[in-house]
């Protein structure tokens, strides 16, 4: 599980340029659910060490009558959703009106929120910033969001107190702390620790995740049996997804449902179940993850979005086409070409056209499932990768960088789930990324790898 941070603040203060910051190049989740705001964007962020959620909300647009409303509907369920409330506020502007309307309802509501005020760059800092204390919500964090200044200590600042309850956040910390020396000692410690982990005793954690109404319920009851299914009410917010054990051919899963079966019959469904930080936290939380797309439907952007995200979490992935039933041939050769224009950057992923309603497909899903995870997390040794790696040079070889050929020298394992394959050499960095998608598809095939992102990773050798 990962904490959730939500930017607030009314418009032009810099929410999205933090946002665009903190998640880099992932891609944003849009909101764009029906029922719901269009125009939150979900990301996920990879900062400084620490790994997190996070909202960007459209922000209130300044007028005061309208700021209690506006914050009902545009923001308060993003706070509502989050760990921390990062209240923007725009460090040479001064407080507005619409900075008072929105720390009044922050102080309301009583949960931690942090008064960044953006834009410090080329003012006298302390000076802006002393104007803020006067919202009431304590400390006022300096920072320029445009360049980055301020925005660690930031961070730090508002993560600390959360990393007892989220100890996942600050992994991406360690892993890439031995990143420099660890080119004499090749058996790293994630292989020792991934050595000493028997994979297939474990439940295989399953996600099922779609937009609304693709039959992600429908597909989770068939999957349980009818009898199976857990009719009692869990404690819990609608962020969090209800965890099902149970067993297929001998195997222990654990059925990660964020469609709420528990919730079924009840008429309020749509909105209330779906939840894009449900969905974003069951992604993190999954082995594999199965996306699920509405056969009668268009390919959406929010589907795309959806297997991006899962992609950039590492996580293996399965798509099944639902409502397979009751479509005529042409149709169905019609929905084939357009899955296979859309889904091209995951042309690793199995595809299993399925209905849910009636059963049909759904049994296969799960060798795929398996087939998935085993990809993940196969063993494989520093002679085997290298091997490959000379493999994949002799027939294709590396090309020059400014008159020089690239050396690649050997390759180790670097991590599990998803598998990450480190290559050491020569102006390794310099690889063009045609070279580097070679590698990648060459590692691919030869290890047979399915359903898996799969990372390679470059150091330079000296
Ligand atoms: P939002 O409406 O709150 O999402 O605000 P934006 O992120 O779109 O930013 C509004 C304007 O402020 C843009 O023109 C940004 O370039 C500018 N801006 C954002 N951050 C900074 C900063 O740290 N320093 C300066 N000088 N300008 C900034
Ligand atoms: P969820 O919102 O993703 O959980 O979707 P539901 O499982 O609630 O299904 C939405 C609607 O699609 C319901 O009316 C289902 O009966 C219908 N549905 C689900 N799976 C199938 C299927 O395989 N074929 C057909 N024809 N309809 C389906």
């Amino acid at each position: 599980m990962l904490p959730v941070v939500a930017l607030v603040g009314r418009p032009n203060v810099g929410k999205s340029t933090l946002f665009n910051r903190l998640t880099r190049t992932r891609d944003a989740l849009v909101a764009d659910f029906p029922g719901l705001t269009r125009d939150r964007k979900y990301g996920q962020a990879d900062y400084d060490g620490y790994q997190f959620i996070v909202i960007d909300t459209a922000g209130v647009h300044g007028d005061e009558e309208g700021i209690d409303k506006e914050m009902a509907s545009q923001s308060l369920r993003a706070i509502d959703e989050a760990d921390v409330v990062l209240f923007m506020v725009d460090a040479r502007d001064g407080i507005t009106s619409a900075d008072l309307g929105i720390a009044k309802h922050l102080r309301s509501i009583g949960k931690k929120a942090y008064v960044v005020a953006n834009k410090i760059d080329g003012i006298d800092a302390d000076a802006a910033q002393a104007d803020f204390y006067e919202l009431g919500l304590g400390n006022v964090y300096g920072i320029a969001a445009a360049h980055g200044r301020g925005v660690e200590s930031l961070l730090h600042k508002c993560f600390t107190p959360l990393l007892d309850d989220y100890p996942d956040m600050s992994v991406a910390r360690s892993s890439t702390a031995g990143d420099a020396d660890d080119e004499e000692n090749v058996e790293t410690q994630e292989d020792l620790t991934h050595d000493e982990i028997d994979y297939d005793a474990l439940p295989l954690k399953l996600a099922i995740v779609g937009r609304p109404n693709v039959g992600k319920s429908t597909l989770t009851n068939r999957i349980l049996g009818e009898e199976r299914v857990v009719v009692y009410d869990m404690p819990g917010t609608t962020r969090d997804s209800i965890y099902i054990p149970m067993e297929r051919d001998g195997r222990e899963y654990i059925l990660i449902d964020t469609a709420g079966v528990r919730r079924r019959g009840k008429i309020d469904e749509t909105v209330e179940k779906f939840s894009v930080i449900k969905t974003l936290q069951a992604i993190e939380d999954a082995n594999v993850v199965i996306c699920v797309l509405d056969a009668r439907e268009t390919v959406s952007d929010q589907d795309l979005n959806l297997i991006g995200f899962a992609l950039n979490a590492g996580r293996s992935i399965v798509i099944a086409v639902n409502k397979w039933d009751g479509l005529d041939s042409d149709h169905k050769e019609e929905i084939k070409r357009e899955l296979d224009r859309r889904l091209g950057f995951v042309d690793f992923a199995r595809v299993h056209f399925i209905s849910a309603l009636h059963g049909s497909g759904v049994g296969n899903l799960f060798e795929s499932v398996l087939e998935a995870y085993a990809s993940a997390t196969q063993r494989v040794g520093t002679s085997k990768l290298t091997r490959i790696m000379e493999m994949a040079a002799e027939e294709h070889q590396p090309p020059l960088v400014r008159g020089r050929r690239v050396k690649l020298k050997y390759a180790h394992a670097g991590g599990y789930n998803p598998p990450r394959v480190i290559i050491h050499g020569n102006q390794v960095n310099d690889l063009p990324g045609a070279y580097q998608r070679y590698l990648t598809n060459y590692f691919r095939k030869s290890l047979g790898v399915m359903g898996t992102p799969i990372k390679i990773e470059f150091r330079e050798s000296e």
